[in-house]
């Protein structure tokens, strides 16, 4: 028996094993996956460990209370400026004009800038952080891969959970608390009996990382173009992420699809033959009816909330998801809630869920704006961008796009 037990060793369920243990708990974390950074789990991932890259501030705290935010700060290109750009013309020679520009240098004291590192290395130096919570007064963190959690059980004292481990043998165990990290397509959640409501939008997208000849440096860039979008960020080590917007889903599509793509609505080629990554996805929005079950189960990250990655909020609403739970599992476990220990749970839940549906409405405003259109269209969008961002609006996008900045209290 453990005090917490996580489902799923993604970016949230190894954030949220590492707070826990932090907190003091002693933490089991199991996985279905044998190793970590095998093939992504969500169906609009369909390259390995190649989704998210934007880490806001808010999130940064949040990864500070388990001793992971300086490193992955350190590790991360800080983007500190985005530009936002417009093409009325597709082709050869094309050459956008600038429409105005973002600065992130005041939406935080602490991170005033938006990191970008792949997901496999944020995942990695939590898990790292996790694994370091076992030492001197904190809790400790048991990882476990190969188990599939088949079963899940509350009962008022916590939960019981059932899983398969490689070769068909079956483990139990029962913990007083249990997180839900399971993604977007684990079957724990709908085992709860909680009902998600959502849709799948018509937008598809093309992504690849390419060595940087663009000359942008640490700067985020967004073309819009008659085609659809194309945006850009920076990544350590001289790469770039290239994400453009494309008719259909462009199954097996090459690196010379994207750098075609690119060029055709920017202007710049990028080499294709430096591609490490490349992936195409759709985008759906689903949110959980609630993140809680009675007052011994939490869902978070994407088995709680699937959002579009446009606006690259998702895996950050998870880790502040686990943030703001920790506090009000230790008063329900430490026995300081005995009062009314559904209602704090429940409070969580609808914050939480009010922050989910926040994150994907920006979302979807962000595929509206730059969705294809006419070359009329084009030039309408930019005016009113341009309008906004030179008359004060650029301070509330950012604020909007590094969501929110630093969270209240936090100096
Ligand atoms: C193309 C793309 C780009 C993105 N860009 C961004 C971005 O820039 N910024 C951002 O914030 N977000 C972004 N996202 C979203 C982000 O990738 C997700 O929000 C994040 O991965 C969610 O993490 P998670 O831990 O909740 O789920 P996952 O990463 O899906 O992890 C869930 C884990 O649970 C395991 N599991 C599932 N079922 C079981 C079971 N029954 N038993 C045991 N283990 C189980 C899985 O194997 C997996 O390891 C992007 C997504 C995509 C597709």
């Amino acid at each position: 028996m453990s005090d917490v037990l996580v489902i799923g060793a993604g970016a949230v369920g190894l954030s949220a094993a590492a707070a826990f243990a932090h907190a003091g708990f002693e933490v089991e974390l199991w996985e279905k996956r044998e190793a970590p950074g095998a093939a992504g789990s969500t169906p609009a991932s369909r390259a390995p460990s190649s989704r998210a890259i934007g880490i806001h501030p808010p999130a940064l705290h949040a990864l500070d209370s388990i001793g992971a935010a300086d490193t992955i700060a350190a590790e991360a290109v800080h983007v500190r400026r985005a530009q936002a750009r417009v093409t009325t013309r597709v082709g050869a020679g094309t050459a956008p004009s600038l429409v105005g520009t973002v600065s992130f240098d005041a939406v935080s004291r602490r991170f005033p800038f938006v990191a970008t590192l792949p997901q496999h290395r944020s995942e990695a130096i939590i898990e790292e952080a996790a694994r370091r919570a076992g030492d001197a007064a904190h809790g400790s963190v048991t990882i476990t891969r190969g188990l599939e959690v088949v079963g899940i059980a509350p009962d008022p004292r916590g939960a019981t959970v059932r899983a398969q481990a490689s070769g068909g043998r079956t483990v139990q165990s029962h913990a007083r608390f249990v997180v839900v990290a399971e993604g977007p397509n684990g079957l724990s959640r709908s085992r709860l009996g909680v009902p998600v409501a959502g849709r799948a939008y018509r937008d598809t997208y093309l992504m690849g990382d390419a060595a940087d000849t663009t000359g942008d440096g640490d700067e985020a860039v967004v073309t819009l173009s008659p085609d659809g979008v194309v945006e850009s960020f920076p990544l350590p080590g001289g790469v770039r992420r290239f994400v453009a917007h494309t008719p259909v889903l462009l199954e097996g599509a090459r690196p010379d699809t994207l750098a075609r793509l690119v060029e055709t609505r920017t202007g710049h080629r990028f080499d294709p033959s430096t591609v490490t990554m490349l992936s195409t996805f759709g985008v759906r929005r689903r949110i959980a009816r609630r993140f809680a079950v009675g007052t011994r189960v939490a869902i978070v990250g994407d088995a709680a909330h699937e959002i579009s990655p446009i606006g690259g909020q998702g895996m950050n609403l998870g880790w502040i998801d686990v943030a703001e739970l920790v506090p009000v599992v230790s008063a329900i476990l430490s026995g300081a809630t005995v009062e009314a220990p559904s209602e704090e749970l429940a409070a969580w839940s609808a914050r939480r869920r009010r922050a989910a549906i926040a994150a994907a409405r920006q979302a979807e405003v962000n595929m509206l704006v730059s969705a294809p259109g006419t070359a009329a269209d084009l030039r309408l969008r930019a005016l009113g961008l341009g309008a906004t961002l030179r008359g004060g609006g650029g301070a509330r996008l950012a604020r909007v796009y590094a969501m929110g900045g630093d969270p209240p209290g936090v100096r």
